[in-house]
């Protein structure tokens, strides 16, 4: 009898030893790049005033001309924000936007800013149009979450991490020094890890990313433990830790139902 059929076998063997990728999405999302562009969000400072003093330079800077701002005086007697003027009417209009993050570039006072989320969409253009109410971070610091919008814990942790990378002027020497105001409910971000190895991975977001994305690093960037052999039997692990979590997760919630019957 002619074993040929064995090598249709070839490449589940070849898988099986491979780490799986597949997830449960939304449920579970993948950590995302610490540079990604998402929905801006304005931000700010730790004492709960507005940063935004309604200078206008990010609409101005805008290539696709979808901002629109209006300043005005801060009242005396209750200030929005520190500067003379503070951003009174801010609109970003989603369906133009290329999220290019100028924006954020131009911003003098680090009001706007990215965060990763890219998990919304819209069913009319006045949803698209995002007004300075649903920009401008709650009490607690955090972005609001709209109804059209997947917002998960930790979603809201990482925001605009490459302006945290270097100074305003970009010089490399400045890596890794902080260079920007607190913000409302997270205080100092901390300076996004780069090439000079003074960096703390695991404040700002690289940590899971580095853990997910071993194929697309430089060798010396994968951890240790995630290397070869070792590498495989701590997959091997983690997997088996997995279905064991899920199979006790399925016999309490039989359990449950049992007892509710
Ligand atoms: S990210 Fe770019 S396109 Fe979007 S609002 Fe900012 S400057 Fe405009
Ligand atoms: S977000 Fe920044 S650049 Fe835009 S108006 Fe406010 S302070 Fe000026």
């Amino acid at each position: 009898m002619s074993l040929e059929f064995l090598g249709g076998f070839k490449l589940t063997f070849e898988h099986l030893g491979r780490r799986r990728v597949t997830r449960q999405y939304p449920d579970e999302k993948m950590p995302k790049q610490p540079r990604q562009h998402g929905r801006h969000v304005l931000n700010r400072y730790e004492d709960g005033m507005e940063k935004c003093i309604g200078c206008e330079l990010c609409a101005g800077v805008c290539p696709a001309d979808c901002i629109y701002v209006r300043g005005l005086d801060n009242p005396p007697d209750h200030p929005v924000s520190p500067g003379e003027r503070y951003g009174y009417i801010y609109e970003i209009n989603y369906l133009r936007c290329i999220h290019c993050d100028l924006c954020v570039e131009a911003c003098p006072t680090e009001a706007i800013t990215e965060s990763k989320l890219f998990e919304f969409s819209f069913v009319n253009r006045a949803d698209a149009i995002y007004t300075r109410d649903e920009l401008l971070v709650d009490d607690a610091g955090k972005p609001k979450a709209l109804a059209w919008e997947d917002w998960r814990e930790g979603d809201d942790l990482h925001t605009s991490g490459w302006m945290r990378a270097t100074a305003p002027s970009g010089a490399a020497a400045y890596e890794g020094e902080v260079h920007w105001s607190g913000e409302l409910g997270y205080g100092v971000r901390a300076p996004e890890g780069g090439q000079s190895g003074r960096r703390d991975d695991a404040r700002t977001g690289m940590m899971p990313l580095r853990d997910v994305m071993e194929a697309h690093l430089v060798p010396d960037d994968i951890p240790i433990e995630h290397r070869g052999i070792r590498g495989k039997m701590l997959r091997a692990q983690e997997s088996a830790q997995k279905k064991r979590a899920k199979l006790t997760a399925a016999r309490r919630r039989r359990a449950e139902a049992k007892a509710h019957r």
